[in-house]
């Protein structure tokens, strides 16, 4: 199995390097915040409080989700994919994500899909930490908060495309505050990762830097 792990906060670009990388290295790319916005969107759907964990991890326990190789996600067999975005699933993921019982059933999906795949790039928050441990490459992308801010908002799809607009600064900081502080798996670069800070850099250039770095195999 070859495993290369990026993580890093809200906004720094991963899911742009990560796709490249899949792209040139021929590699599986394992979305996983994906899939924590999938039982998001769904608990939402459901009216399941964000306060009961106990009902989200029971949401997150049924239903069966997959992830396609390309970025896609199903959830009963419905692609969710297009809504994973909406400014209400990225309000409410972090407090989804950061109930243990929910993590447990992602880790075991994600720890599958590696090995379905057998060679994949994993993004996300802790898959260097604690999903990965081995990995044969673990990344730690940051920028500074206000560059991630400029970059989420770039991104951002006009409304005549059914975009909704950027995610609000101050929805990505509780993200990332949510995320950095919780019990379990918070967000943090693993002790081994090779650390690079992209605030003065372009996509291309932390595409080149990440592939130098897999090049050199350390
Ligand atoms: O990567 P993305 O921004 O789509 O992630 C959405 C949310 O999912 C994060 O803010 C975080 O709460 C959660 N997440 C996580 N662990 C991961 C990936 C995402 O807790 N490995």
């Amino acid at each position: 199995m070859r495993v290369i792990c990026i993580d890093g906060p809200a906004g720094v670009g991963k899911s742009s390097v990560a796709r490249r990388l899949a792209e040139v290295e021929g590699l599986a790319y394992l979305d996983s915040g994906a899939m924590y916005r999938a039982v998001t969107l769904v608990a939402l759907r459901r009216g399941v409080a964000l306060a009961d964990a106990d009902a989200l991890a029971r949401v997150a326990a049924d239903l069966a989700i997959h992830l396609g190789a390309d970025g896609r996600v199903t959830v009963d067999g419905e692609d969710v994919s297009p809504e994973l975005r909406s400014q209400r699933v990225s309000q409410a993921v972090s407090h989804v994500a950061k109930v243990p019982a929910v993590r447990e059933v992602m880790v075991r999906h994600q720890r599958d899909f590696a090995r379905r795949h057998l060679r994949v790039v994993a993004e996300g928050r802790d898959m260097g930490t604690v999903v990965f441990p081995d990995a044969e490459l673990k990344i730690y992308l940051d920028a500074d908060p206000a560059e991630r801010v400029r970059r989420r908002l770039g991104e951002a799809r006009p409304a005549e495309e059914g975009g909704e607009g950027p995610e609000s600064e101050e929805t990505l900081k509780d993200r990332d505050r949510i995320d950095s502080t919780r019990p379990v798996a918070p967000l943090r670069p693993a002790p081994d990762a090779w650390r690079l800070d992209t605030t003065h850099l372009t996509l291309d250039e932390v595409v080149a830097r990440v592939r130098a770095r897999v090049r050199s195999g350390t």
